[in-house]
């Protein structure tokens, strides 16, 4: 009983087997070398996208693709910082002139904190020279 039961897995475990085993995927070897020098070759199917990166198995380090891959730009693409993004709704006269503003008020003591207020009199000569 027990033997049948085995058997008949076996059997299922084979034509699955063999239903698969004549599916060979195509493979290719990816060469890649990393910043110290280690030369090393991944396997892959040829179906795979193939990384232009591939971490060096010696001292895990990102190794080159040698084939002349490059990475992707997007992954280098620096993120958009404030300034980008100020800049995209303003000009620089536009910030300047907001800033000479801001700063007028800050002089004058109606924004910021106490130590960065001017007295009176240097404001009325700022004035004066401006
Ligand atoms: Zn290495």
């Amino acid at each position: 009983m027990g033997e049948r039961t085995l058997r008949g897995a076996r059997l299922g475990g084979q034509s699955f087997e063999d239903e698969r085993g004549i599916e060979f995927a195509a493979r290719q070897q990816v060469g890649y070398a990393c910043p110290q020098g280690h030369e090393f070759e991944i396997t892959m199917s040829v179906e795979a996208e193939v990384p232009a990166t591939w971490e060096c198995p010696r001292c895990g380090a990102a190794g080159l693709s040698t084939s002349g891959l490059v990475p992707e730009v997007k992954n280098e693409k620096p993120a958009r910082t404030h300034w980008d993004m100020l800049l995209e709704r303003r000009s620089i006269k536009e910030l300047e002139d907001i800033l000479s503003e801001r700063l007028e008020l800050l002089r004058g003591g109606e924004i910021g904190p106490a130590h960065l207020h001017r007295t009176r009199k240097s404001k009325a000569k700022a004035k004066k020279t401006a």
